[in-house]
């Protein structure tokens, strides 16, 4: 089967099983970009509980600048890596006031000289803010599309997302990157992969190349 036939059907199962993509809540072009930073190694529904406080107590990006870090320290303490996370917060809203009229830019090398923005975290902001089609290549996308041989780039992000983005229909490219992350930390999670309930199994090259080696062996 072509790359290409697969990454359709791969899209077409991970939708039904997670119709909703994304599961940050933000309702400015701002709070997600600062919520996105916040997700780095923490879950997306703590997240939405810290970013809740965070956005009531500055509830406008003039505000979140003109809080000092120690404050937003202590309010995104719970999802770890609070202080850098509280100085890229800090960093980034006067960042977006100063040089960006205090919205968020649409272009990936205006968003990359935002204190703590990669391009994991541009292409995501590209894709839900902006609508453009783009690749988030985390971990999950990487290791979940190699596993499938969807790519053969290993854990070479730009990589990842050059394959993926040649392969996977544009409007679906964002969406199939949140699912890989539902995917990734329900059943092909990194440690433990649930092979024997998985609903891409037949698709998997890893799963498939495992049955053959074990066929043989006996
Ligand atoms: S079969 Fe196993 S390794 Fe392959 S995608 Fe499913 S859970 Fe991941």
């Amino acid at each position: 089967m072509r790359k290409k036939e697969k990454a359709a059907i791969v899209v077409d199962r991970l939708k039904a099983i997670y119709p909703d993509s994304c599961s940050l809540e933000a309702t400015k072009d701002y709070e997600l970009l600062f919520a996105t930073r916040l997700a780095a190694q923490c879950t997306d529904a703590r997240v939405n509980v810290v970013t809740a406080v965070l956005y009531d107590k500055y509830p406008t990006l003039e505000a979140l600048a003109a809080a000092t870090e120690d404050e937003i320290a202590e309010i995104v303490k719970p999802c770890g890596l609070f202080r850098t996370k509280a100085r890229d917060i800090h960093l980034g809203a006067n960042k977006l006031i100063q040089d960006f009229g205090g919205r968020v830019p649409d272009t990936m090398e205006e968003l990359l000289t935002i204190p703590g923005v990669g391009r994991k975290t541009a292409n995501l902001i590209l894709s839900d803010i902006f609508g453009h089609p783009a690749i988030v290549a985390d971990t999950h996308c990487m290791r979940i599309a190699g596993k499938l041989g969807l790519t053969d780039s290993g854990r070479d992000p730009y990589k990842v997302e050059m394959d993926l983005k040649k392969i996977v229909e544009p409007v679906e490219q964002a969406s199939l990157c949140h699912r890989f992350v539902h995917f990734g930390r329900d059943i092909c999670t990194a440690r433990s992969p649930k092979c024997e309930i998985c609903p891409l199994s037949d698709l998997c090259r890893e799963y498939q190349n495992n049955i053959k080696k074990t066929k043989k062996s006996k």
